[in-house]
Formats: structure tokens, sequence, C-alpha cells
């Protein structure tokens, strides 16, 4: 094996350089994961914009590769073994607290990067603490003790497990938080990666009514979203989506609305709101804007609004995802759009963040 480890690294806003690593020794319990694709989704397209410290950070949250080394006690307590394709989550929790009992590893504040110095997230902790590979963009990944893992089932692709993060938020948001299910009517805002997975989660759990908007930038990504089972799209630029959206219903409105826009402000939040039926709806919002001035509380809950938040995806969800991407019923593949290497994670970045037709990018650490 390699001395050296190559990884992309941020060193500042929208600047990547490459860097080499030791490889790691690993310790008495650990293992290292030789990197087979890094999904990005439109977090990485944020922090790449405005990261949040200056410490120079290994990204790639989305990570899925191949055990090439554990110790004996790794393999015994994770009952995986040297060979096995895994989903790495990105959080390296305590699994002492109650979250991590749970499977909500999102919830450790062991993982709270925002509000917890120490806290460890592949994608998001300094690559200045060792041993240094805590993120996707690199050759391997090191897998401490603690880390969260998840065999891929056979016959997925790594490219199609790649995919499993925005699959996961998909099943975790629509169903296990807005409760979406057999007969649900639903509003999907943004046909990303992220809207598409919320789409395929909410057809498969048996929602009567779909409706996706986008962009006049979106059209492909919307043909998308009726390939995997809309039933209506609306480009917002082209006509009034409240309007359509009460013309498909009925004057109803819907079960459930879901925010997957980016960078949209507080509009889809407030169409949101008023697209829910008359009583007893539930949205589901992002945290994109720090304040909402004049914010319509009193409609709030005049409707009797149950608000959810996009909030990451537990352990359940995440292995609900890896079967449906192991099943066919889906034309998945059209979401798996594009792939970069190594040295063009800053292009990679700004694809997602980009053009129309780009969908989800996987990085191909070794290309
Ligand atoms: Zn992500
Ligand atoms: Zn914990």
């Amino acid at each position: 094996m390699a001395e050296q480890v190559l990884a992309a690294v941020r060193t500042g806003a929208h600047r990547t350089e490459l860097r080499e690593y030791p490889m790691p020794e690993l310790p008495e319990e650990g293992a290292l994961l030789k990197m087979e694709v890094a999904g990005i989704c439109g977090t990485d397209v944020k922090l790449y914009a405005k990261p949040p410290s200056d410490a120079p950070v290994i990204m790639g949250h989305e990570n899925i590769g191949t055990i090439v080394k554990a110790s004996r006690r790794f393999v015994e307590r994770k009952g995986v073994k040297e060979g096995d394709l895994v989903f790495v989550e990105h959080y390296v929790p305590c699994f002492q607290c109650e979250w991590c009992h749970q499977g909500e590893y999102r919830l450790c504040a062991a993982t709270d990067w925002r509000r917890n110095p120490d806290a460890v997230r592949y994608g998001y902790t300094s690559a200045e603490r060792a041993p240094h590979l805590w993120g996707g963009f690199a050759q391997y990944m090191f897998l401490p003790w603690n880390a969260v893992l998840h065999k891929v089932p056979k016959g997925v692709t790594p490219e199609r497990a790649g995919i499993v993060t925005p699959m996961a938020n998909g099943i975790q948001w629509a169903l296990l938080d807005c409760g979406v299910g057999y007969n649900s009517t639903v509003l999907v805002q943004g046909p990303g990666q992220q809207g598409l997975s919320q789409t395929v989660a909410c057809k498969q759990a048996g929602a009567s009514l779909i409706i996706v908007t986008g962009t006049k930038r979106d059209a492909a990504r919307l043909d998308v979203a009726r390939q995997l089972g809309a039933d209506h799209v609306i480009d917002v630029d082209a006509e009034d989506p409240l309007e359509r959206i009460m013309a498909i219903t009925g004057g109803k409105g819907v079960d459930v609305a879901l925010d997957c826009t980016a960078g949209a402000g507080t509009t889809p939040v407030l169409l949101g709101l008023d697209a829910l039926k008359r009583k007893g709806g539930t949205l589901l919002v992002q945290g994109e804007v720090a304040a909402f001035p004049d914010f319509p509380l009193a409609k709030l809950t005049n409707k009797y609004v149950t608000v959810k938040s996009a909030r990451g995806h537990n352990y359940r969800s995440c292995e609900l995802a890896l079967q449906q991407l192991a099943s066919d019923r889906f034309p998945l593949d059209l979401i798996t759009t594009h792939r970069f290497g190594l040295k063009d994670v800053d292009k990679a970045i700004k694809a997602v963040g980009g053009s129309e037709g780009v969908i989800h990018v996987s990085l191909l650490p070794w290309e």
C-alpha cells in the first residue's frame, strides 16, 4: 500500500489544493476505507463558498468505499470485513447518549459541528487533526471505532450507492418526519437530487399526488421528476404555482409541503404554507435564512400546521435507502448524471451549484 494518501483540501473560499498525508497507522480498533465515490450535494456548494472556519478541510461527506484494512476488534464490533463495500455516515458519534442509542447520530452532541469545536464529521473536520483523513475527497478515509457503517447491498454499484444520502433524507424527511404514506398529497419544491429523492420516497410510500416545482433552469430536472413519479410539474417562472396547485387539488391544497430548494430565500416557505390544506398540514423547512421578517405566524397557527426541520438522516432511513437503491422500481440512474476525478473537485462542486442538467455529481478519487 502507498505510503502517502492524495487528498483534495479546501484551503479557503472557492480554493482547493491537492495535498498528501501519511497513510495512517491503524489503532487497536480502526479501519481504512479505500474511497470509491463521494457524492456532492448543495451543502458542499454552501461550505465551499463560505467555509465555516479557516482550517484546511478534506470535504466529502457522502462516502462510499471498500474496507481495505481493519483491526480484529473493528471487524468484531462492526460486523464488516476487508473487501466489503460500505456507506459511511458522516456523523462520528459518541455511542453513549440517548440519541446514539436510537440510531439518531445526527442529533448527538459529538457530531454537532456548529456548537462543539471537537465534533468529528466526515467532510467538516479539520485535516490538521490526526490522522487527517476525515473526508471523502481523498484516496482513503480513516475509520475510528465509532464510525457508522452500512453494508451496500449486492448488485448496487458504488456510483448508485453514492445517492444513498439524498435518498435517506427523502425517506427521513417525507416519510419518517412528515408522515407521507398511502394516499398522501405532497408538494416537493426544488427538483435537484434532494427533491427527486423525496419524489421517489413519496411514490414508493403510496402518495396519490406528487407535485414538483422548479424554475426555468430546471426543465431537464423536471422531466426527470416526471419519470420518477411526479404527477405534475410546475415551472414557477412560467406560471403562478399556488394557482396551479389549487387547480390540481380542486382548491383543497396538499397534506405535506417539502422545501428542497437552494438559495430561494423565504419564498418557498411562504408558498408551502399557502399550498397546505385548510387545516392540519405539515411543512418541512430548511434553515437557509437566519431571520424571517414578517413571518405569518397567525397563518401557520390558524391552519394548525406542523413544522418539521430538514435535519439529515437516522440509521433506519439509511438502511431503507440502501434497499431502495437495490430495487429496480425506479430509473434511478437518471439521477447520477456527472462524474469528476480528484483534481477536478473545484469544477465538480461548481457543477452542482451551476447549470441545468446536472443532478447528482459523483467524485471518483482515483480518477
Ligand atoms: Zn450532503
Ligand atoms: Zn451520542
